[in-house]
């Protein structure tokens, strides 16, 4: 008897810069795939502690119910248990999960699952952030926004860091970071050049209102 031919997953990635309405699209998406009777599992990363602990948060307050994880080994941890339960995986802030992230990605599309990723594509330094622009390449669906630039208002595909400050990411923190053009976006660089992105380890455990 022919065995049946397994129906592969999807891998959607929501990308911009900040304030591009990220959070927003993937909130929109997850709360559709509800509305079609999936059944939907929404994570972050702990560095994320915007409004709360358990959900996801956009500039504009749209929330969903979202588990924190602490990395992907977390994640993959939390998730198998329950895979079987769960047709749609949303993950917000992506840039901000190892490259490990990318074989998960991979897997969970082999079993079937419909997969939403939303992160930045670059940081403050103009550098591609983390495993965001990998995910791009390998997505069957790929949503780049635009934000509006604060200086001239138009579309802004640039996360500017404001003042000069050498302390690491600092995640929507208010005024830290504002979206900008091309001709508006100055990327802020020293010695170091990107490698000031790195996350603080342990992350911050404080929550900071955006
Ligand atoms: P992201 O996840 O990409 O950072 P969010 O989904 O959290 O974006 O927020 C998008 C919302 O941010 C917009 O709907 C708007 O209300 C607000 N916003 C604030 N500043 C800007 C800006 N410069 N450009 C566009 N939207 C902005
Ligand atoms: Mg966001």
């Amino acid at each position: 008897m022919q065995q049946p031919i397994p129906i592969p997953g999807i891998l959607e990635v929501i990308t911009g810069p900040m304030f591009s309405g990220k959070s927003e699209e993937l909130i929109r998406r997850l709360k559709r795939a509800r509305i079609a009777r999936q059944r939907v599992a929404c994570f972050k990363p702990d560095i994320d502690l915007r409004y709360h602990r358990s959900s996801i948060a956009s500039h504009s307050s749209h929330t969903h119910e979202a588990s924190t994880i602490a990395n992907v080994e977390d994640l993959r941890e939390r998730l198998f248990p329950q895979l079987a339960e769960i047709e749609v995986i949303g993950i917000d802030e992506v840039q901000f999960l190892s490259p490990a992230v990318i074989p998960l990605a991979l897997e969970l599309v082999a079993l079937g699952k419909r997969v939403l990723m939303a992160g930045l594509d670059t940081t403050f330094s103009n550098e591609p952030f983390g495993p965001v622009p990998n995910l791009m390449a390998l997505a069957d669906k790929v949503t780049k926004l635009s934000a509006v630039c604060m200086v001239c208002g138009q579309a802004a595909i640039h996360t500017q860091r404001l003042g000069q400050s050498q302390e690491l990411v600092v995640v929507g923190a208010a005024g830290l970071y504002e979206a900008r053009c091309r001709t508006h976006f100055s990327p802020f660089t020293d010695e170091h050049g990107s490698e000031q992105l790195e996350l603080p380890a342990p992350p911050l455990q404080t929550p900071i209102t955006a």
